[in-house]
């Protein structure tokens, strides 16, 4: 591309370090530059205009131009810009949003905490996970486990959790005190022969095997998203989370279900949880939370953590933890104002309405040459690329299969991010049916060109 000196693009590549961008290629492409958002759509400098087919970064829900977000920040704006929760200050909308995330809750819980982004609030659940056993006189019970492909972040605490070697390559991580088991994805993992149900028995086998091994007494906690996105849409098989809920109870180990994905009615459901029938200990939230309006994220902790923070407390003092913008007055505000608005339109009921249509256009692609698996639920899918449909042989990393199929969803006015060699969709919650027609026959246009170029350059 022609990059102008001055232009925003040569400014980019010389002041800003890219998150998740290849840093060295970005040099050569140069940035794509967004100037507006309308709906589901963004457009950019040169007024290209785009379905945003991930929603953002799997959080706009309520797409680009909701103008009761905007009023509710400027209100707040006014009222009060700032103030902090430290020492026991508080505001209105923060406690509103509190009790509301409490009443929504899955399962009964007592507390929220909030951060500013889902790495911080898993990190806090981290923290609490070893606060509370030290609390409670068990201060060996503090290893944790998180899955192969799991995404949690990427601070030093999440980043660990996370299961994806490109965020521990060099950066020296995971921590000690963190393993991943199995990953429950049957496409990938499940033997010849072996159904479903076997292959999350072998999972939950497994995940016993590691307590027992390590020794169940420093095992503290499991982390887990109810359906694992950046990993690639892994939809855990039937009677998964049954089996593993079994064994965490057998050996007295926490649940924490990490709701930044899942979390506000992306799978058909409020919550992830509601969908796998999860009873976590604490939840974590974040993205949809403000239709990513705002950054927040939020910790619910049920009853038992927080009698152990209350007696931490008395014991030692101050619970020393929390954010200069926990509980921010203005991302709050909109928060609770997103959360009125998935009330008032029955966001999680429009959803289920038109999940079977993009689930049915998923699967359909399935028979596309380049996919070897589309899997999903709710308003999230992937479909998976394979070299060969048959043996499901991978691509190469280095042939960038998915890049290039990014890419040319970009040509034909879709926006979406390679997961590996996923092609994955997570359109905002408020699209409609006509317009998942759209972004699924552009969809099917950016893969037939992907096939073509495979084919031509030898790939496939
Ligand atoms: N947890 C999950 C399940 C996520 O998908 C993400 C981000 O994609 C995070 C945590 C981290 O959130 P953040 O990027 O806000 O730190």
């Amino acid at each position: 591309m022609t990059i102008l000196l001055n232009s925003v693009e040569s400014r980019d590549a010389a002041f800003v370090l890219h998150p998740y961008t290849n840093a060295s290629q970005h040099l050569k492409d140069g940035p794509l530059v967004i100037t507006r958002g309308e709906g589901i759509h963004i457009v950019d400098s040169e007024g290209n205009k785009y379905i945003e087919g991930l929603g953002g970064l799997f959080c706009a829900s309520l797409g680009f131009s909701e103008q009761r977000l905007v009023d509710a920040a400027t209100r707040q704006m006014k009222e009060l810009p700032f103030y902090h929760s430290f020492g026991g200050k508080t505001h209105e909308t923060a406690v509103e949003l509190a009790e509301r995330l409490i009443q929504l809750s899955p399962v009964p819980m007592s507390k929220v905490f909030f951060a500013n982004s889902g790495s911080e609030a898993n990190d806090t659940a981290m923290k609490l996970v070893w606060y509370y056993h030290n609390a409670i006189g068990m201060p060996e019970k503090k290893k944790i486990i998180s899955r192969m492909r799991a995404y949690h972040g990427v601070t030093i605490a999440s980043a660990s959790l996370t299961g994806l070697p490109n965020n521990h390559r060099d950066f020296d991580l995971p921590i000690d005190r963190v393993l991943h088991t199995d990953c429950p994805e049957f496409y990938r993992y499940g033997r010849p022969g072996e159904t479903e149900e076997e292959f999350a028995t072998r999972c939950a086998n497994s995940l016993e095997q590691m307590i027992l091994a390590e020794g169940p007494e420093t095992i503290g906690a499991f982390f887990a998203e109810p359906l694992m996105a950046s990993g690639g849409c892994i939809v855990p098989p039937p009677t998964y989370y049954e089996k593993i809920q079994a064994i965490l109870k057998k050996y007295d180990v926490l649940l924490i279900a990490d709701e930044v994905i899942c979390g506000f009615g992306r799978l058909g459901t409020m919550f992830g949880s509601e969908s796998f029938g999860l009873q976590p200990d604490m939840i974590v939230m974040a993205k949809q939370l403000s239709a990513a309006y705002q950054p927040i994220s939020a910790l619910m902790i049920n009853e038992k953590i927080h009698s152990a923070v209350v007696a931490e407390s008395e014991k030692i003092g101050t619970f020393g933890h929390g954010f200069t913008y926990s509980g921010h007055p203005v991302a709050t505000a909109v928060a609770l104002e997103t959360l009125k608005i998935y009330e008032e339109r029955d966001i999680v009921g429009h959803v289920r309405t038109i999940a079977p249509v993009f689930q049915r256009r998923l699967n359909e692609l399935g028979d596309h040459p380049l996919v070897g698996n589309a899997r999903g639920r709710g308003l999230i899918g992937t479909l998976e690329l394979v070299r060969n449909k048959e043996t499901k042989e991978q691509f190469k990393p280095t042939d960038g299969i998915a890049i290039h199929a990014g890419k040319q969803a970009q040509v034909h006015g879709v926006i979406t991010r390679a997961l590996g060699d996923n092609y994955s969709l997570c359109p905002p919650l408020i699209i409609t049916e006509a317009e998942i027609h759209e972004l699924f026959d552009r969809s099917t246009r950016a893969l037939n060109d992907t096939y073509t170029w495979a084919r031509a350059t030898g790939l496939y």
